[in-house]
């Protein structure tokens, strides 16, 4: 199956077609769709992959619980402009034992890198192996997953992959929370706990606004607002935005990250969320990218900034 699919794209590249891979692990969501929608806007083919990458989950995660609909993903797929879904089996993509990794360093270390130790590997891995079999021109990703984004980007430019990476800002729900194929595991209780995630980035956020520059108050504030929702906080954590690079005590200009993962305790599963808000400091000045931050625009108007 990855070679039939191979030759059909490298036929569809002879004749001129752009070819755009969107990765995903399925149950697909909003997030997901408008990376379709935007690769479907820049290629003439869009190829969708659907596949749980059982290298990149540690052996107590939840690979086995994750969710799975392909009979949706495919018709979700199809709506937000894709033209190929390709949804191997395990044995198609790993159909012996596996002896080659991709090891991506620096970039990799600390925050998901830590507390999943192996995962980017995984991801890495199959990333390069999707590349090899579709040999796309785009690729697109999202920004909710920072870490992962610019492991990619480092692997392409380091593995000479001709292949334009392309970020797409977080999809979330209305009232703020990132949408994610995990958002299924919570109950409703947990659901309303979930938000603290959210929460305690616009509080961030505000804290920025107000000209806080302080490494530990950031992230101090970020964590009391996760603790507040009762989530357990694995990291709040500043970090460079492009080289994921630790930053020191008092934020100077730069274009920064600040990335939060945190678990639903009190759940069986404690279903592990992630997400993170970018933003750049430029003198007195801080633009927060995207538009979680409709209180804090109001509160930088109130307060004449
Ligand atoms: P996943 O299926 O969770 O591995 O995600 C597949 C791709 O969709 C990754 O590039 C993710 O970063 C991206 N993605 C997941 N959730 C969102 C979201 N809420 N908004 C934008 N992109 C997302």
């Amino acid at each position: 199956m990855p070679s039939e699919l191979r030759a059909e794209l490298r036929d569809a590249r002879q004749q001129g077609a752009v070819v755009g891979l969107v990765p995903t692990m399925g149950y697909l969501h909003e997030g997901h769709a408008s990376l379709m929608r935007r690769a479907s806007g820049e290629c003439d083919l869009v190829v969708v992959s659907i596949f749980v990458n059982p290298l990149q989950f540690g052996a107590d995660e939840d690979y086995d619980l994750y969710p799975r609909d392909l009979e949706r993903d495919l018709e979700m797929a199809g709506s937000a402009g894709a033209h190929l879904v390709f949804a191997p089996t395990v044995d198609d993509i790993y159909p012996s034992r596996i002896l080659t990794t991709v090891h991506v360093s620096e970039v990799s270390e600390g925050l998901c890198g830590s507390m999943r130790p192996g995962h980017f590997d995984g991801v890495a891995t199959v990333v390069a192996k999707l590349f090899n079999i579709c040999e796309p021109n785009r690729a697109y990703f999202g920004k909710k997953d920072a870490q992962q984004l610019v492991v990619i980007r480092q692997m392409t430019a380091d593995l000479n992959f001709p292949v334009e990476i392309v970020a797409c800002p977080t999809v979330r729900e209305p009232d703020g929370l990132a949408m994610s194929s995990r958002n299924a595991y919570l109950s409703p209780s947990e659901r309303i706990q979930a938000l603290g995630l959210i929460e305690s980035l616009r509080k961030a956020g505000e804290l920025l606004y107000s000209g806080e520059r302080s490494v530990d108050v950031i992230e101090g504030t970020t964590r009391s607002i996760l603790d507040e929702h009762a989530l357990e906080c694995e990291y709040a954590e500043l970090r460079e935005a492009s080289s994921m690079r630790p930053v020191g005590r008092f934020l100077a200009d730069g274009e920064y990250i600040l990335a939060v993962a945190a678990r639903v305790s009190g759940s069986p599963a404690a279903t592990r969320l992630i997400d993170n808000i970018l933003f750049t400091i430029s003198g007195e000045g801080v633009l927060v990218d995207e538009g979680i931050l409709t209180s804090v625009a109001s509160v930088e108007a109130t307060s004449g900034k």
